[in-house]
């Protein structure tokens, strides 16, 4: 059986026509009822003919990730955990934000990379998720937050469980569903991949044109790279900055590099003195981020006047940052957090 959110808009059509000597016309009918409408059933698809399908229900499956448990912060984030056709559990979050909302999304069950300050890297790596998968929690996402009358879902930042560049095929293929008028409809400027940086993978997602991703940096040297992020350090911290020195970007764009303050270990004006020497010629912005302990801390959080003291010396010496809002504290929204709590439960 073939899980038809896994096919893109070609291979969909090769499906509908070869396989099911379906009319092609057919094709782009079905494709809206499966990420426009975001439809979990055949039968649903109300304006295809009855035979096509029970053909459809014949040789392909449609399944939508499993809602296992929602929780709501006090700040109207929205953390759901989702299982997975096979049982496995992955987690998305839905931030909101001026009036419309961003969701968090995951690539892998699990990860590789082991960061010290990660729920998730602490887990090791499951498996990667497919396209249906990954775009499963858009359209959970999205059907919640209408359900419930919420705002609109109008960003998406891969930033959730994994490393969506280690699981690149997907990623693009997710990434060139999503920007389709006709489906999900999300065009690259509202859509973020963060990343702890791979050269060869970074340069084929350049070459796509599908978006920028943000570069999760969190430490201003090698050495300290290496400390809290062992293995993604192993791409060399100049190495990877000089590969996004020729990342291509439009007239206006900049690279963005993801900073996570951890209390007491990348917080000082000392560490902020040798980020700027690291990015002070670059064209780019940082987004400083407060480590948000949740109640198993791997670090301590950042005092909240370091944080300013921080975003300000970066200010001083002409680097644009800003303070991203640490949400959902009380839920857990840190990546991996509830999952784990579920697996002990
Ligand atoms: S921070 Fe991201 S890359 Fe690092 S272990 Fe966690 S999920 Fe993986």
């Amino acid at each position: 059986m073939i899980d038809i959110l896994n096919l893109d808009y070609e291979e969909l059509e090769t499906f509908i026509s070869k396989e099911l000597k379906g009319p092609k016309f057919r094709v782009k009918q079905i494709w809206q009822w499966l990420w426009q409408k975001g439809v979990s059933n055949f039968d649903d698809m109300t304006n295809i003919a009855k035979g096509l399908r029970e053909d459809l229900k014949s040789k392909a499956v449609l399944n939508h990730p499993e809602l296992d448990v929602v929780q709501t912060s006090k700040d109207g984030t929205i953390k759901l955990l989702l299982r997975l056709g096979d049982g496995a559990l992955v987690e998305t979050v839905l931030i909101p934000m001026e009036g419309r909302y961003t969701q968090c999304l995951s690539t892998q069950v699990g990860c590789a990379m082991g960061c010290t300050f990660c729920n998730t890297g602490l887990m090791g790596f499951e498996r990667n998720m497919t396209m249906s998968e990954i775009l499963g929690q858009v359209l959970v996402g999205r059907a919640y937050l209408e359900q419930k009358n919420l705002d609109q879902l109008k960003n998406l930042v891969f930033m959730g469980m994994g490393e969506p560049l280690l699981n690149l095929d997907e990623l693009i293929k997710s990434l060139k569903t999503l920007n389709d008028p006709e489906g999900l409809s999300f065009v690259p400027r509202r859509i973020t991949v963060s990343s702890v940086g791979f050269i060869k993978q970074l340069k084929v997602l350049g070459e796509s044109g599908l978006t920028l991703p943000a570069i999760s940096l969190h430490a201003p040297t090698q050495e300290l790279r290496e400390k809290i992020m062992p293995k993604a350090a192993q791409t060399d911290i100049n190495d990877l900055l000089s590969a996004m020195d020729h990342y291509p970007l439009k007239p206006r764009e900049r690279v963005t590099y993801e900073y996570l303050l951890l209390g007491g270990v990348n917080d000082s004006i000392e560490h902020a003195k040798q980020l700027v020497r690291l990015l002070g010629h670059r064209k780019c912005k940082v987004n400083l981020i407060a480590y948000n302990p949740g109640d198993k801390p791997l670090y301590k959080a950042p005092d909240p006047a370091q944080v300013l003291a921080f975003e300000k010396y970066l200010w001083d010496k002409e680097i644009t940052a800003t303070i991203r809002r640490s949400m959902g504290q009380d839920i857990k929204a840190a990546c991996g957090q509830l999952k784990a709590d579920r697996k002990e439960s």
